[in-house]
């Protein structure tokens, strides 16, 4: 079995049911999402437009895609036509641009808002507030080609259960409170890494996206 494989199967192993693996693939090989995906996994993470649309054309077509990194609206247009889910919705912007590239692509696309929790000034991801003042404007009652499907969020990086555990519990609340407003569609809540994905769990998660666990370590220079 490949290395690929058996720590897919570890952290698998690891995972309650119900609750679903995002294999975080970005900056590797199209030949390690396809150990993955003989291995069994079919739903893969990336950060880059560019970068997922080559996986996309390059492996098999029922891998269920989720951009999980910071989007910029000239840039949907290079996933739009097949992505399954995109996890970092940070901006009204945003999302009024998704709205018009699914529309222009005849399909209906999953969203996950991100929220920002973590004590770090530079992830990007709504203020809850915000978050709040943009609902109660019902922005998505004109958007017929976007499904809210729940929240994502990171939790702040740091050895610190503590704080990590405060993170995660700031995102259940927050997800347990707007989802009266979406109805039964909105059943996600995406937290935990690979390096704090149990604790993650362990606070109600429903969705995490492992990577370095799974692939090894990043080479961003490559
Ligand atoms: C890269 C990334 C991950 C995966 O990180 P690992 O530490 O490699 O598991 C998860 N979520 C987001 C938003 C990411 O950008």
């Amino acid at each position: 079995m490949s290395e690929i494989a058996s720590q897919l199967a570890l952290v698998r192993q690891s995972l309650p049911a119900g609750v679903t693996l995002v294999a975080v693939s970005k900056t590797h090989p199209a030949e390690a999402v396809r150990a993955a995906y003989d291995a069994g996994q079919r739903v893969f993470g990336e950060s880059r437009p560019q970068e997922l649309r080559g996986k996309y054309d390059a492996l098999p077509k029922d891998i269920e895609w989720h951009m999980i990194g910071h989007l910029q609206t000239n840039k949907i247009k290079y996933i739009a036509p097949f992505v399954a889910q995109i996890e970092s919705v940070d901006s009204a912007r945003l999302v009024e641009a998704i709205q018009k590239e699914a529309a222009r692509c005849g399909r209906v696309i999953d969203i996950l808002l991100e929220l920002h929790v973590a004590a770090e000034e530079t992830k990007t991801g709504w203020d809850p507030d915000e978050l709040r003042t943009y609902l109660a404007g019902n922005p998505f009652a004109g958007m017929p080609n976007l499904r809210v499907r729940g929240v994502m969020g990171i939790a702040t990086n740091t050895d610190d259960e503590t704080t990590v555990r405060r993170d995660f519990d700031a995102l259940r609340r927050c997800f347990e409170e707007l989802r009266p407003m979406f109805g039964p569609a909105f059943d996600t809540l995406s937290m935990g890494m690979s390096h704090d994905y149990p604790l993650a769990v362990g606070c109600g998660s429903t969705q995490v996206r492992v990577g370095s666990l799974i692939f090894g370590e990043r080479d961003y220079s490559k």
